[in-house]
């Protein structure tokens, strides 16, 4: 039986509040590209009250508000989120595979990572208790220092729709841990489960205001957020052309921002590899959650002495992959998001047809499929450095291959990108892998292996891939800011 999708409005102040333009939002399931549900759109009005609610929740009762609680009373929240989290993973799970086409089973893994996520930041939350006025040691003996870390305040988050409640919950367990109030914007291509956050947060009590979910158009409902002055912080993550929007905005009232954008990022494989394991971390890499990752490692660089071996094994794998309905047990490649996707990653393999690259296997809609937003694992070689497929961000399930000679010259086509997110090296030579940790100019380096993403590690990219840190320690302080307080303790002036 198809999973109902629950009817929610907007979650505004603890509670579900109509659209100020009473406007919806169709839910296509993107297997079937049938509408199953819609979903409030909000626009600057509601943008309005969530953001008075956050500020409130802020001010509330001076003293005993979200800010001023302790972090312990804080953590006692994440956690009753988690448990329910946890609780309602199987429907949770099942919302987010016909929301965005990811695997069931892929889906399931979302939500232990934001349960887990939940509780991580419930821990650092009780943290933060014990560690106030850190002391600062000085120079002078007559002067004490300490540092307080203190909510930044009112926080927009903004995210995509590839993890749509993880990536939403990197951000909103840290900023509820920090003490902040928060006014969440998902993407009107996946919504669902963080409306069903809010749910949560109403049926585990969360203060009003703490916890605002705003779904809407990014023009609509995410551009007046970002530009809000109430808005203390804005942390996105998104497209490298939307979080330029976003800073511009940022700029006009000079607030801190936090960017997790775009990336093009390589995998060198060197020719010492057990070329098994290398051909399973490679598809696993680039083919994962359909290739909509932000860190697929979606440029292969491959020694050319076992290139030919290499791209038969892929290939042969590749076309191996059960690629069905998300909810189809086993199934390893769903539809990708939505029809605009879709067109999209089609083009770029034409257009890489006709700059001249070679389409190994895949390249269009899989012949058993009829209906869906269904897209063929692709390897394509034959690349050149300055070819669109090389440079540009597909954000689907294709896999562009260039071979090199020399450590050098991999280094070279490693780096040769505006992004700068994740990388990995496959290679039996550990100080090999060292030399070219340190070469790569990326945020996140995997070393035999791609992609495996752990809650307690940071998160982020350098060059056009953003900003700033999320997960671990790192994702707490993107919330916090550091209060300087020095006391005068002698009755000599200096
Ligand atoms: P997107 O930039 O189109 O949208 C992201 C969010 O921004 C959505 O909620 C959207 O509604 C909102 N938005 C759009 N225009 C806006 C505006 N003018 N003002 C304010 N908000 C606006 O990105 P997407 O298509 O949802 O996601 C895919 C992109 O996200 C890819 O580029 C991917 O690499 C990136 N991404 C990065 C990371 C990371 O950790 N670095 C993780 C996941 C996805």
């Amino acid at each position: 039986m198809a999973t109902p999708i629950p009817n929610r409005q907007l979650f505004i102040d603890g509670e579900w509040k109509v659209p100020f333009l009473s406007k919806r939002i169709p839910i296509i399931n993107p297997s079937t590209q049938q509408i199953i549900g819609d979903i409030p759109a909000a626009t600057k009005e509601d943008v309005d009250l969530a953001v008075a609610a956050a500020k409130a929740a802020l001010s509330r009762n001076k003293g005993t508000d979200w800010a001023s609680a302790s972090g312990s009373v804080r953590a006692r929240y994440l956690r009753a989120i988690a448990a329910k989290i946890t609780e309602k993973k199987s429907e949770l799970s099942k919302l987010e595979a016909i929301d965005c086409g990811k695997p069931l089973d892929e889906a399931a893994w979302d939500m232990d990572d934001v349960a887990g996520c939940f509780d991580y930041y419930a821990d650092l939350a009780e943290k933060l208790d014990a560690n106030q006025k850190a002391p600062v040691s000085l120079p002078l003996e007559n002067f004490r220092s300490y540092v307080l870390k203190e909510p930044i305040g009112v926080v927009a988050l903004i995210t995509p729709w590839n993890y749509p409640l993880l990536i939403a919950t990197w951000k909103v367990a840290p900023a509820l841990a920090a003490g902040c109030a928060a006014i969440l914007k998902p993407s009107e291509l996946a919504s669902v489960t963080c409306l069903e956050l809010a749910e949560i947060c109403r049926e585990v009590g969360l203060p009003r205001g703490v916890l605002n979910v705003l779904t809407g158009l990014g023009p609509e409902a995410g551009a007046p957020l970002a530009s809000h002055p109430d808005v203390d912080k804005i942390a996105f993550t998104g497209s490298s052309a939307t979080g330029t929007k976003i800073m511009t905005a940022a700029a006009q009232l000079v607030k801190p921002v936090s960017l997790e954008l775009g990336g093009k990022s390589p995998i060198v494989v060197f020719e010492d590899v057990d070329l098994d394991k290398a051909a399973e971390w490679t598809l696993f890499g680039c083919f994962w959650v359909n290739g909509q990752i932000c860190t697929a490692t979606s440029r292969l660089i491959v020694h050319e002495s076992i290139a030919t071996e290499f791209l038969n094994r892929l290939v042969k794998w590749t076309k191996n992959i059960k690629i069905s309905d998300p909810l189809e047990e086993g199934c390893r490649l769903g539809p990708v998001v939505s029809e605009g996707q879709y067109e999209k990653i089609l083009k770029f393999i034409s257009n890489a047809k006709s700059e001249g690259a070679t389409i190994l296997t895949g390249g269009s809609r899989p012949e058993h499929i009829k209906k869906g937003f269904f897209v063929e694992p692709t390897i394509i070689t034959d690349v050149t450095t300055n070819m669109q497929i090389w440079r540009e961000e597909v954000f689907g399930p294709v896999l562009c291959v260039k071979t090199f000679s020399t450590e050098e010259e991999a280094i070279d086509l490693a780096n040769d990108t505006i992004y700068g997110l994740g990388s990995a090296v496959i290679s039996n030579d550990l100080e090999r892998c060292e030399r070219i940790t340190k070469a790569f100019r990326a945020g996140i380096v995997w070393v035999n292996c791609s992609q495996p993403c752990f809650t307690q590690a940071p998160w982020g990219g350098t060059k056009r891939s953003g900003f700033g840190r999320e997960l671990g320690e790192w994702g707490l302080d993107n919330y916090l800011s550091v209060k300087q307080v020095t006391r005068h303790i002698s009755d000599e002036p200096w």
